[in-house]
């Protein structure tokens, strides 16, 4: 079994606890705005985004007034992430983004704004709003990347390559002191486990304060579910993600914050892998692992 106490990888509360001095609760919000990337990428149904407890709830004031008693009552802490997390959200209307972050900020329990984007919706003008608008709280700002590989990037249609991405993150890096992001998936069409193991070494080379690392999940109403029915595509196993989760992470430098360890589709939009794991389960899993293995963040460099 893996012992708790010891180091396996590099977690979000130890980091949250170590800037904030505490956890912070979050709350998932939606700008209704569209993606630019169309078609999306094959893995994509915009819906499933959507926080279940703002569902229902237009304005950033009915989703604030909807979610925050809801967290509340899950989290027991006083400050609480805003985190626009569906589709682009830094694309659009820079007059309406605007707003819309400031009302989120209105409230004093708000200590971060956290916003997860594509590369290509990136620009000189928004980080200057951004910067102006959150006045001083932190910005956490995240990037789907997903793979280093453009092949891969091609085939799962991102629309974007990875050279767009390193433009957006120089720009972001040069101008702000946001914290960076990266949103990686393990388990894309045609990826060898050297690729994967490729894109996290990638990653100590742009040194991203956190990563959100994904498994690939085949979404109703997507490309993804097509190939699927076709037999062309063949989900993971639990346990063979658990083995590339830990290999890769044995890659990574141990400064980067690993945000996120598994995604987290909608029950009833999620059509293949069905693990019926939760994040914390899933974890101890993968400390079992690492544990019988000898390994942990950073350990294969
Ligand atoms: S960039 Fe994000 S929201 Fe847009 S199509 Fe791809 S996964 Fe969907």
């Amino acid at each position: 079994m893996g012992d708790n106490d010891k180091y396996y990888y590099s977690e979000i509360l130890p980091f949250m606890k170590e800037r904030y001095g505490k956890k912070l609760g979050k709350i998932g919000l939606t700008l209704h705005t569209p993606c630019p990337n169309e078609p999306p990428c094959i893995y994509c149904n915009k819906n499933s985004f959507i926080p279940q407890t703002i569902k229902g709830a237009v304005t950033i004031r009915e989703q604030m007034e909807q979610g925050l008693p809801y967290v509340k009552r899950k989290y027991p802490t006083d400050e609480f992430i805003a985190y626009f997390q569906d589709n682009t959200s830094t694309y659009g209307d820079i007059d309406y983004l605007e707003r819309s972050f400031r009302e989120a900020l209105s409230y004093p329990e708000i200590r971060i704004l956290a916003l997860s984007t594509r590369p290509d919706s990136i620009y000189q003008e928004l980080l200057e709003m951004l910067k102006r608008t959150a006045a001083g709280r932190d910005v956490w700002l995240e990037l789907g990347l997903q793979s280093v590989h453009d092949s891969t990037l091609k085939a799962i249609g991102r629309g974007h390559d990875y050279a767009c991405f390193l433009d957006a993150y120089r720009v972001i890096r040069e101008n702000t002191d946001f914290l960076a992001g990266v949103h990686l998936i393990i388990g894309l069409p045609d990826e060898t486990d050297e690729m994967i193991y490729e894109t996290f070494r990638e990653i100590n080379r742009i040194k991203p304060d956190y990563i959100k690392i994904h498994h690939l999940q085949v979404i109703k109403g997507t490309e993804l579910e097509r190939i699927y029915n076709s037999g062309e595509y063949e989900p993971l196993t639990m346990q063979k993600y658990i083995e590339l989760f830990s290999k890769a992470v044995s890659f990574l430098d141990k400064d980067i914050v690993i945000h996120r360890n598994l995604s987290r589709a909608h029950a009833d939009q999620l059509i293949a892998p069905k693990w019926g794991v939760i994040a914390e389960e899933f974890k101890e899993k993968v400390f079992d692992y690492m544990n019988s293995e000898g390994i942990c963040q950073g350990s294969s460099l």
